[in-house]
């Protein structure tokens, strides 16, 4: 068992800390055959942004990508099968949250998992599940998950984020029956080389979708994905006991004492009071797992797809609690973004946030054709700064929610 935290805030520091840790302690797990399959998971949940505390930062991938290419690997994909409410809708999270820009920009490669080659896995009851052939036969799998708190789950980390692998919504729902036990059979069977997770912006409160940001500031690597759940529990000031996959997993005698106990020992310098995601009382009633099964009998009738499917059904749904997301169609119109020197300050924190290490904010000052157009810059900055040019589409409902949180904290 290994694990490191590092502590880090800036593209700078994540980059830096990133790959001395990578090289100086995973180096012998790395597969000696460079043109080995090299597949790396982020959760790409929503298209809600990192900064949001939903999904894996660019900034993250970026360096992982870095240090992989820098070893002098050639096969390398992005991989992310989007949870279901967004494959039904047919929306690109992939392209929404520009990863395929970050792929372009790095040339690697970028594969949406819910199309993709099956290989079975063994569910509770006989059931048998279809995850993503390339994950199961890649000869590297990093595993990249946000740390995050989620109503169902109690927190969403390593454990939880391989449920990204399962292929399209059929497979996806066959998890439901019993999500915990099926989360821990999709851990046994699928056994990533490495986890390096994102916590350099949370989530809090009610995850994984409609919690609130904050500022944790470190990323964890490590090879077991059952300690460091254990310690980003600890990490938040959770009892893991109230965590399903966690708890699954105890069941299943897989919390061994040598894992509870160097979990327990483990140092952490700073710990968290992250807020509990305590859905509302419907939501709550419903989701309870002793009454769920029931509720996804109803929920996987034709009629109730059929509501779920038009505006207003899906308002009522998003306003009751009962579903996390708002699945805005309109996609964003992007012309550039432009710098309005009257209005910078030159706080520099710009800088700090950009995935590709353009030299902000002057890069700003002409068209900057190397921009993945992530708008990280345009969300942190705090004179509204950076023109962001075109139309904002789905972004709206981000900024809406979270951009004065993002500006207060970054
Ligand atoms: S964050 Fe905004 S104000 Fe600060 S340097 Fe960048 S553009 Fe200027
Ligand atoms: S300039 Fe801004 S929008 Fe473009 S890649 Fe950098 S942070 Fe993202």
């Amino acid at each position: 068992m290994r694990l490191d935290i590092i502590k880090a805030d800036t593209v700078s520091q994540i980059k830096a800390a990133v790959k001395e840790t990578l090289y100086g302690k995973y180096k012998d797990l790395l597969p000696v055959d460079l043109n080995t399959k090299v597949i790396v998971k982020p959760n790409l949940n929503s298209y809600m942004n990192a900064l949001t505390g939903n999904t894996t930062d660019l900034r993250l991938m970026a360096a992982v990508i870095e240090f992989l290419k820098d070893m002098g690997y050639s096969d390398i994909t992005i991989a992310e099968g989007t949870n279901s409410g967004f494959y039904r809708n047919n929306i690109s999270v992939i392209n929404r949250l520009t990863v395929d820009k970050l792929a372009g920009f790095y040339g690697v490669h970028i594969k949406d998992l819910n199309y993709s080659d099956t290989v079975e896995v063994e569910f509770e009851g006989g059931v048998k599940a279809g995850i993503a052939r390339v994950c199961a036969e890649a000869g590297l799998f990093i595993n990249m998950p946000k740390l995050k708190t989620h109503f169902e789950a109690g927190m969403s980390v390593c454990l939880k984020n391989l449920m990204g692998c399962l292929v399209g919504q059929t497979n996806k729902k066959k998890t439901h029956q019993s999500l915990f036990e099926n989360i821990v059979n999709l851990n046994t069977a699928l056994r990533p080389h490495l986890h390096i997770v994102d916590g350099v912006v949370s989530m809090e409160g009610l995850g994984p979708t409609r919690g609130t940001p904050i500022k944790t500031s470190v990323v964890l690597i490590g090879t077991d994905p059952f300690v460091i759940d254990l310690v980003c529990s600890q990490l938040a000031s959770f009892d893991y006991t109230n965590i399903g996959p966690l708890r699954a997993a105890q069941k299943r005698g897989l919390l061994t004492q040598e894992r509870l106990e160097f979990a327990k020992t483990f140092p952490l310098d700073r710990t968290f009071l992250f807020k509990p995601p305590r859905a509302g009382l419907l939501a709550g009633f419903i989701h309870n797992p002793k009454r769920q099964r029931y509720f996804l009998a109803i929920r996987n009738t034709a009629v109730f797809r059929y509501l779920c499917s038009t505006q207003i059904g899906g308002k009522l749904l998003y306003k009751s609690g009962l579903r996390q997301d708002v699945f805005v169609k309109d996609a964003m119109q992007h012309q550039g973004l432009t710098l309005d020197p009257a209005m910078c300050n030159n706080c520099g924190k710009c800088a700090g946030y950009c995935p590709v290490d353009l030299p902000l904010p002057h890069a700003l000052s002409a068209p900057a054709p190397q921009c993945i157009q992530c708008l990280y810059c345009y969300c942190v900055c705090p004179a509204s700064a950076i023109v962001f040019k075109g139309t904002l589409g789905f972004m709206q409902e981000q900024n809406a929610q979270y951009e004065a949180l993002i500006k207060g904290f970054a």
